[in-house]
C-alpha cells in the first residue's frame, strides 16, 4: 500500500498536480483509481533537481543514462489498461525513475519492479523508500521476468519491445494482463494488452501509437 508521503511541498506544486489530473481527464483517462493515484504521487521526487517547472507538464523528461521518466499520460494510459484490483500482484519491467511503480502502488497494487541500469535503480529505491517501502525493486533483465515471485495478476512493460517476451506470458496468471508497447523499430511502438487464457494462449488488443526508449536484454533489442 501507499502511505502519504512525509514530504512538504509548496501549494504551487500541489496545484500543478491537480491541474495535471484535470488535463489527463480531458485527454480521455477515465479510471478514477488511476486519476486519484496520480493526484497523490509527488512526481517532483522522481524528477531531476532544478527542473521544477517541468515536473507537472504532460511530457517525458530525461533522467540520465539515456533514459526518461514516462509522460504522465502514458503512465495513466498503461495503468488504466492493467485494470488492477487492490492487493493484486503487479510486475513492472523498467523501473527508471520509479514513478510508474509508485502510481501502481498508490492504486493498491503489490508492486515488483525490475531495472537493468543499476544507478537508476538505486536512485529510484531511495525515493520509493521515502514513499512506500513495500515496493520490491530488483536489478536484472526484465525480459526474463521475475520467476521467483510469479505468477502475476498483471505485468507492465515501460520500454519498447521488438516482440512479446515469452517469459512474461509464462509468468502471468490465467486471466492476467500484460500491457506492452511493441514495434519493429526501437523508437516507435503500438500499445498492446494481452490477456492470458486458460490454455496458455492470449487475446491481443491494440491501443494506438506510443514512443518509448528501447527494451534491452535477452528478448529485447541488443
Ligand atoms: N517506468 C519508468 C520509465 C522507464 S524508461 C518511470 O516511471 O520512470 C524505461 C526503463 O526501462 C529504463 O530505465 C531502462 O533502463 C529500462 N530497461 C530497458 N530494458 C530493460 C530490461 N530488459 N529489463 C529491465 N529494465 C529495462
Amino acid at each position: 500500500m501507499f502511505t502519504t508521503p512525509p514530504i512538504s511541498e509548496s501549494p504551487v506544486m500541489a496545484g500543478r498536480r491537480n491541474q495535471l489530473v484535470a488535463e489527463l481527464r480531458q485527454k480521455g483517462i477515465v479510471d478514477e483509481q488511476v486519476l486519484q493515484a496520480i493526484g497523490r504521487v509527488p512526481r517532483q521526487l522522481f524528477f531531476p533537481k532544478d527542473f521544477e517547472q517541468f515536473v507537472y507538464r504532460d511530457a517525458p523528461f530525461p533522467i540520465g543514462h539515456g533514459q526518461t521518466i514516462s509522460q504522465p499520460y502514458t503512465v495513466a494510459f498503461q495503468s488504466q489498461l492493467l485494470q488492477i484490483k487492490s492487493g493484486e500482484k503487479v510486475l513492472e519491467i523498467g523501473t527508471g525513475s520509479g514513478y510508474q511503480a509508485a502510481v501502481l502502488s498508490a492504486m493498491g497494487a503489490h508492486v515488483f519492479t525490475i531495472e537493468t541500469v543499476l544507478p537508476l535503480l538505486k536512485e529510484a529505491l531511495k525515493v520509493l523508500k521515502i514513499l512506500d517501502n513495500q515496493i520490491q525493486c530488483f536489478h536484472g533483465d526484465g525480459t526474463l521476468g521475475l520467476p521467483a515471485s510469479a505468477p502475476y495478476d498483471a505485468i507492465i512493460v515501460t520500454a519498447g519491445a521488438p516482440e512479446v517476451p515469452k517469459n512474461l506470458i509464462d509468468q502471468l496468471k490465467v486471466g492476467g494482463k500484460l500491457v506492452i508497447p511493441i514495434g519493429d523499430k526501437p523508437d516507435s511502438q503500438t500499445m498492446y494488452r494481452l490477456t492470458k487464457n486458460s490454455d496458455g494462449s492470449v487475446n491481443k488488443e491494440s491501443f494506438g501509437p506510443f514512443r518509448f526508449v528501447p527494451l534491452k536484454g535477452k528478448e529485447g533489442w541488443n
